[in-house]
This record gives C-alpha cells, structure tokens and sequence, in this order.
C-alpha cells in the first residue's frame, strides 16, 4: 500500500496561488495527499469547494486560513488557523476589511514600482494588468506576475528582490492575541506558520515562540517550505519539549520553482501521523 501524505498549507486563487480549489484537490491525490487545507491569506472563499471536490474524490479537506499579524516588533508573522467555522459572521466580515484595506496598500505598492520602472525607462504598469492575475484576496504575487508577463523580471522571486521588497508598503495586521483568540472562537486551533520567517538565528526564535504559547499559540509548522533539516529538528524539539502541535505544509503556490504538494524541501515528506493531535485539539477547542 501506498503512504498517505498530507499538506496542511496550500493556496488557492482565492488569495495568490494559482490554480482553483478543485484543480488543488486533483494535483494533491496524484501526489498521494489524502488530507489537506487551503489556507489562504485573509479569505476562506476556496473551502467549500476544495471539501466538494476532495469528498468527491476521497480526500479530506481541514478548514483553514493564513491570518497576517503583529507581535512585538515582528510585523507580518503569519498565522494559520484550522478547523474554523468558514461560515462565522463576524469572522468574514473582519476578513472583508482586512481584503480591502489591502485595496489601498496595493495602489500605492503599484506607485513606488511605476516610479521605479518610470527611472529604468519602462512603461508603467496598471491595476488592471494585477487584477487580470486575481479573483480574492489581493497583494503582491500578483503584481509580481504582472511584472513577469511585461518581461521585467524572470521569476516571481526576481519581482520580490528588485521591486516587491524595496517597495513595499506595510498591510494591517491583527494583534497576536486578538488573532488566536478568534481563531479559539470560531472552533478553531492557531498555528504558527513557518517559523523561521520570524528570525532564522535559532536562539532568538525559541524565546519568541515560548511567548507566544503562553498567549495561547496550539502549534507551530515544524514541517514547512522554507525550513532546512537542521532548523526542523530545532522546530520538531522545540515543539515536542512545550507540548505545541506539529504541523506539516508545503505552503504551495503553484508558481515556485521545484515545489509539490505533500512535500517540503528536499523532498521531506508530510506524514499523516501528525493529523490525530490536530483533530484532539480541534475537538477540545470546540469543547
Ligand atoms: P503580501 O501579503 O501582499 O505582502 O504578499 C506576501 C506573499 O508574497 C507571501 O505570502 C508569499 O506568498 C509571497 N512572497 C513574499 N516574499 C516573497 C519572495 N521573496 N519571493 C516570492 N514570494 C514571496
Ligand atoms: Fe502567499
Ligand atoms: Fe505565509
Ligand atoms: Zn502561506
């Protein structure tokens, strides 16, 4: 019998991936994932109809979302929540403000690159060439793309390193503890996503991580994209010594070089051993 790999962390067009919630599911069962979660930026748009699609076709799908937050000085630490109520009034709504305060951050991103291209003697580059990329949640992937259909850079990462980080506009965030504590209303359990973007030097991210549990955090995704095996095994440690819930994405987009679904780098695989810890606490969440 062939193992069951899992991925908790994948984005649909619903937020900056690009394939559908259904065209997800149908990537994931080649790749033997039989549970996952698309969990994508400020939207939980793409659920339902990846749960359509994957009980249709035998594979389970968690509800999720990827929330952007404040902690401290770290700005932009993401958070993933799983097991939510997708359908909680209050919840969309603060999503909905969240989706359109990125509206005015994303015109004046698209400012600060049209200055750029207007000093390198490039045409500038509309909203409409970044919407015709997007149907949800909004932000930079997809003025990256735009940049990659004029031919101004070769990669999305190129966009990100000569333009998208250099002109960057900070988005709103939520508290950290006003972030987990939503998550815990609507049913839900809060994981800290790829850690390592917090701060790489190890000593420094413990500390952090520590602080965040004693705020509530359930987990951290041990098992990630941006992870080296010797930062996992800090990750894994860390996670088994507090107690805290290891999760497992590969935080796919469709658009990354050498990425799949069920996998991390170097081809480490998402073991669905980790899901029977995820559902206890979903469970004693919700009580
Ligand atoms: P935004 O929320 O608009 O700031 O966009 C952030 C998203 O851009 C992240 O969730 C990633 O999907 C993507 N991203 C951020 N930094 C990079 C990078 N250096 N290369 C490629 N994609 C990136
Ligand atoms: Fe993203
Ligand atoms: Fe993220
Ligand atoms: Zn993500």
């Amino acid at each position: 019998m062939r193992s069951m790999n899992i991925d908790l962390h994948i984005h649909s067009s619903f937020s900056d991936g690009a394939f559908s919630p259904t065209e997800l599911v149908g990537i994931a069962v080649q790749q033997d994932v039989r549970a996952m979660a698309i969990a994508d930026h400020d939207s939980v748009a793409g659920v339902e109809e990846a749960t359509n699609a994957g009980s249709a076709i035998g594979v389970t799908v968690l509800s999720a979302v990827e929330l952007s937050v404040k902690f401290e000085e770290w700005q932009d630490v993401h958070l993933l929540g799983y097991g939510i109520n997708c359908k909680d009034e209050k919840f969309l709504l603060n999503l909905d403000g969240f989706r359109c305060r990125r509206e005015g951050r994303n015109g004046d991103i698209l400012e600060r690159v049209n200055a750029c291209l207007h000093a390198e003697g490039r045409s500038r580059l509309n909203i409409e060439n970044v919407l015709a990329f997007a149907r949800g949640s909004i932000g930079r992937p997809h003025i990256a793309r735009a940049l990659l259909e004029r031919g101004y850079v070769n990669t999305v990462e190129d966009a990100f390193r000569r333009y998208l980080v250099p002109c960057n506009v900070p988005k709103s965030y939520w508290p950290m503890d006003e972030a987990i504590a939503e998550i815990h209303r609507i049913g839900g359990v809060a994981v800290l996503a790829h850690p390592t973007s917090i701060s790489k030097d190890l000593a420094r991210l413990g500390p952090v991580i520590d602080a965040l549990h004693l705020l509530g955090l359930d987990g951290i995704e041990v098992y990630n994209n941006m992870g080296w095996p010797l930062e996992i095994e800090f990750l894994r440690r860390t996670a088994e010594e507090s107690g805290l819930l290891m999760t497992a994405g590969s935080d796919f987009h469709g658009i990354e070089e050498g990425l799949e679904i069920g996998r991390g780098r170097e081809g480490i695989r998402f073991d669905s051993a980790l899901l029977a810890p995820l559902y206890e606490r979903i469970d004693s969440v919700r009580g």
